[in-house]
């Protein structure tokens, strides 16, 4: 069986054929290409060549890691890692560090008087990232909070002096909290700022059916991502982008 993927005729594989292989074996990979192998020529072409060593380390130690499917795809922290440099942020915040892995990347692109604010309810992952985080010298710009973002969030917003101090925000933790999240964000972020929210395409789900098959995580949240989506793209404080990087991350620059 043949499809076109991006002008390139792949072959899926199939029982029937033989060439039945598993896809996307990458730890942290979500990718919603449709040709494996257009996402492992990505990998290997521009993506691996150029990841910093202590973000290869990490990548490696989380692959160890019973829970490493949360973990940010290679690809997805080279995007973030350019878009930060790009923006040229410097005070920003992460919510949902896991090992670290998205941390790493933002961290690495920042001045290095720039901060990261990183919450997560879990410090003991953060930890076994750290040593690579550490070896790299940019764990000076991390300020880590263990709990749940939300408590830490009301407690930042009043104080009048964070409103429209973050250029950038990462939001990658509980997707059911993630409107909630979106609600005092908009007051953190700068005009001109940029939350990105991750797993905006939920594995896909967002287009299936209601009925279709799906794991039972992916089936709880599913309508928390839909809701969200549908808010942002009628939220008129901010511009949108949803790109289709991992498991959709989807920007939204704070206009007013
Ligand atoms: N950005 C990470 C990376 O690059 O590896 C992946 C984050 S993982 C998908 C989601 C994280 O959100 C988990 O580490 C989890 O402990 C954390 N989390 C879940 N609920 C949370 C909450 N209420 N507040 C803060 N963190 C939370
Ligand atoms: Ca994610």
């Amino acid at each position: 069986m043949e499809t076109a993927a991006a002008g390139v005729k792949t072959e899926i594989p199939t029982a029937e054929n033989g060439a039945q292989k598993a896809r996307h074996q990458e730890v942290g990979h979500k990718s919603l290409l449709q040709s494996d192998e257009l996402y492992q020529y990505i990998l290997k072409t521009s993506v691996y060549p150029r990841e910093p060593a202590s973000m290869k380390e990490l990548r490696e130690i989380t692959t160890k890691h019973p829970w490493n499917l949360m973990t940010t795809s290679a690809d997805e922290g080279m995007f973030l890692n350019m878009l930060v440099k790009l923006m040229n942020a410097k005070n920003t915040m992460e919510i949902g560090v896991y090992t670290g892995y998205s941390l790493l990347a933002t961290a690495l692109a920042l001045p290095d008087d720039g901060k990261i604010l990183a919450m997560d309810i879990n410090r003991e992952n953060y930890e076994l990232g750290l040593p690579a985080i550490q070896k790299s010298g940019v764990a000076h710009k991390i300020d880590f909070r263990e709990g749940p973002a939300l408590p830490f969030l009301d407690e930042l917003i009043s104080d009048e002096g964070n409103h429209g101090s973050f250029d950038f925000i990462f939001v990658d933790a509980d997707k059911d909290n993630y409107l909630n999240y979106h609600r005092l964000l908009i007051d953190l972020v700068k005009i001109g700022g940029v939350i990105a929210y991750d797993n905006t395409l939920w594995n896909g789900s967002v287009a299936a059916p209601a009925d279709a098959p799906m794991r039972k995580y992916i089936r709880h949240y599913r309508d928390f991502v839909l809701e969200l989506n549908e808010a942002l793209a009628a939220d008129h404080r901010i511009e949108i982008c949803q790109l289709p990087v991992g498991d959709g991350v989807t920007l939204c620059r704070r206009i007013n």
